[in-house]
């Protein structure tokens, strides 16, 4: 695969980038490494903090630049690819803020002169998705630069400019070299970066096929990895639901970042059949306002998919859902201008049978369920090779906090679509992968916790009954 950027709005190529050399990328592990072992992990906390804020501050400096990128490679409207980059530097800035407080020695109360200490691993090796640029790789950076780790990314193909200005948000004389790269690697590079021994852990976010690939060969490393996967989020809707708030929040649940979002909710689980009816139009009357056009202009509601492959492979799965029974509400089709635009779609009729039962649409296509009662409509959201978020719809909390626990998966909110804020952990369980990222849980998955145990001088010998 090449590095390029491809306008999805115009179909254009704009620009391509060389992939890097075997010899520049064996420079940029020795760099890494010798960063993280005679530099970065030396570093006091709060010197990390003053770089990693920096790095925020610039990219706040530089929002407008920054969001222009996403918008030009992967076709974001630009009000979201404006949002993008500033929760993205939220993320950098939190991560500063708290690392002291997460890194403190925890003194082990029963057990007499013990204490765990977290400590970095070393060099973390990140492969990255292009559905948000930025925010993949602040998830990434923020914590694990505050930890003392450094961190090599492969990017996706399609993004290389956002990859490139991300990396320079950390290039200053202060800086050490090594301390963040980006790697325009293919895919034999990325296994024997995995491979390579001052590679401590390794992080994927992406789709199963990407995660299994790469989970794998860090298996047979010996090293640690976290799963950030595919999603099929439900979005069950009780009968007590207010409907317009809850229209409101299924179409930014389904439609922010023209669908492309793996905890996007993909798949409407209505109880009872009137207020299914409503439900259902009001979403197809909702999804059918959306107007086509060049994602810079703020009059523009739908943007264009990410490329042509993600445009062709959605428009193939709507072709094979119908094929196997399911009903068209809306949509269905590209639309009919230059670039990778779909029609915002809505999908019904969906059997147990149906292909996109138990598949990731990754795009502006909503599959629209009615069930009878709350056990079914856990019963469906369950019934999915996926377990990353889900949310239920309803005016009686003690109801959707019930419902709520039974959903499989790594995230469940009520009356509210799942979403992700610096400070909340983001991950799932079942085919979504395994791990967190952001938050305490995410800041301590690439440390080594490590017991010290010190006792008085002179201490006799352990007896030859306490195990060893
Ligand atoms: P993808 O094809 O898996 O690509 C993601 C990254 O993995 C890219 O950098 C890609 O490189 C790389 N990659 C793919 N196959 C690889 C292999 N065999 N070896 C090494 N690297 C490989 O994912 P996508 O389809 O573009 O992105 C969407 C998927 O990501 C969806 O399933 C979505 O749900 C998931 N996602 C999950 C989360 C989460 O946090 N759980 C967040 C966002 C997205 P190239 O670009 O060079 O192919």
């Amino acid at each position: 695969m090449a590095y390029q950027t491809v306008s999805p709005a115009t179909g254009q190529l704009i620009k391509t980038f060389p992939g890097i050399s075997d010899a520049e990328l064996e420079a940029t592990l020795a760099r890494a490494h010798t960063c993280y072992e005679t530099d970065w992990r030396h570093r006091p906390v709060s010197e990390r903090a003053r770089i990693v804020s920096r790095a925020a501050a610039r990219l706040r400096e530089r929002a407008e630049e920054y969001a222009q990128y996403v918008t030009l490679e992967m076709g974001k409207l630009i009000n979201e690819a404006r949002g993008e980059v500033a929760l993205s530097a939220d993320i950098l800035d939190y991560y500063a803020q708290h690392a002291e407080n997460y890194l403190k020695t925890e003194v082990l109360e029963d057990a007499r002169g013990c204490v765990v200490e977290t400590r970095p691993l070393g060099v973390i090796f990140a492969v990255e998705p292009w559905n948000f640029p930025y925010y993949q790789l602040a998830r990434v950076a923020g914590p694990q630069l505050m930890v003392g780790n450094v961190v090599v990314v492969k990017h996706a193909s399609n993004v290389p400019q956002c990859a490139l200005a991300f990396e320079r948000l950390f290039d200053d004389d202060d800086v050490p070299a090594g301390l963040y790269s980006n790697v325009f690697a293919n895919f034999d590079q990325v296994a024997r970066v995995i491979d390579d021994q001052r590679v401590r852990g390794v992080t994927v976010t992406g789709s199963e096929r990407a995660g299994a690939t790469v989970a794998e060969r860090a298996g047979r490393a010996l090293k640690k990895s976290v799963m950030e996967l595919g999603g099929s989020d439900p979005f069950i809707v009780l009968e007590d639901a207010p409907l317009e708030p809850t229209l409101d929040n299924a179409i930014w649940g389904r439609m922010n970042n023209t669908g492309q979002s793996c905890v996007a909710a993909k798949r409407f689980i209505v109880v009872g059949k009137e207020r299914g009816a409503a439900f259902l139009s009001g979403l197809v009357k909702r999804m059918g306002a959306l107007k086509a056009g060049d994602p810079v202009e703020l009059s523009t509601s739908l943007g264009p998919v990410s490329s042509e492959s993600a445009m062709n492979h959605l428009l193939e799965q709507i072709e094979e859902a119908k094929g196997a029974g399911a009903r068209v509400a809306l949509g269905g089709h590209r639309v009919d201008r230059p670039g990778f635009y779909v029609e915002p779609t809505v999908l019904t009729d969906i059997d147990p049978h149906n292909p996109i039962y138990t598949q990731e649409l990754f795009g502006p296509v909503a599959c629209f369920y009615v069930v009878d009662n709350e056990e079914e409509a856990i019963k469906l959201a369950n019934a999915t090779p996926f377990g990353l978020g889900g949310s239920v719809f309803t005016a009686d909390l003690v109801r959707g906090r019930r419902i709520a626990d039974q959903l499989e998966s790594g995230m469940a909110f009520v009356n509210h679509p799942t979403w992700t804020a610096p400070n909340l952990p983001f991950g799932g369980v079942k085919n979504s992968g395994y791990g967190r990222e952001l938050s305490e849980i995410g800041f301590g998955e690439f440390v080594n916790r490590r017991l010290v145990s010190i006792s008085p001088a002179g201490s006799p010998a352990p007896s030859v009954t306490q195990a060893g």
